[in-house]
């Protein structure tokens, strides 16, 4: 299955958190491949108190279950140090789990699309980048007509 997983970080070098996440998610995805987006920064959601943000998304194909592919997604941010500290508070990685193929998943542990995208424009514009205007967001239409609508002033591209 086609599972797209968008990451996020504003702590402790937030460019290397996600390098380092795009080789954890190489190790666990199909023939070691990852499509990933460019880096964006944006400003933080919530608390206004905590450094920007570095995001991107990333696609890979997998075999593992969307519970099983969350328990991977869990065990990396625990690998790179994720702290439950304040809701939408500072991390060193997120990683959420955005699309799985067209499943529509309600479960105590996981909502999938995940309910954010459509407002989200650091989620928004690095998945247009890997997945064109077309993609279907399930229950919610195509990608490109949420970009459109979004905000999207305050996000820029990482220039590497
Ligand atoms: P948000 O989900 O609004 O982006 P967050 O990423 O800060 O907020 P977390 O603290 O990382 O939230 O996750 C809280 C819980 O959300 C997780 O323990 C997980 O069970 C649940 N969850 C539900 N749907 C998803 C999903 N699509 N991807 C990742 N986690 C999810
Ligand atoms: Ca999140
Ligand atoms: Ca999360």
């Amino acid at each position: 299955m086609r599972a797209v997983v968008g990451l996020g970080s504003n702590l402790q070098q937030p460019e290397r958190q996600l390098r380092q996440a795009l080789d954890a998610l190489r190790a666990i995805a199909e023939e070691g491949v990852v499509k990933a987006s460019s880096l964006y920064r944006s400003p933080p959601m919530g608390p206004q108190d905590q450094p920007d943000y570095i995001n991107a998304v990333a696609v890979i194909e997998t075999v593992l279950e969307p519970l099983e592919l969350l328990d991977q997604l869990q065990q990396i941010e625990q690998q790179q140090g994720r702290e439950r500290k304040r809701h939408w508070g500072e991390r060193t990685l997120d990683l959420d789990l955005l699309l799985y193929g067209d499943q529509s998943i309600d479960h105590p542990r996981l909502q999938v699309p995940h309910p954010g995208i459509t407002e989200r424009s650091f989620v928004l514009l690095p998945m247009q980048e890997v997945l064109g205007d077309m993609q279907e967001i399930p229950g919610q239409g195509e990608l490109g007509q949420w970009v459109e609508r979004c905000n999207c002033d305050e996000i820029e591209r990482v220039v590497e």
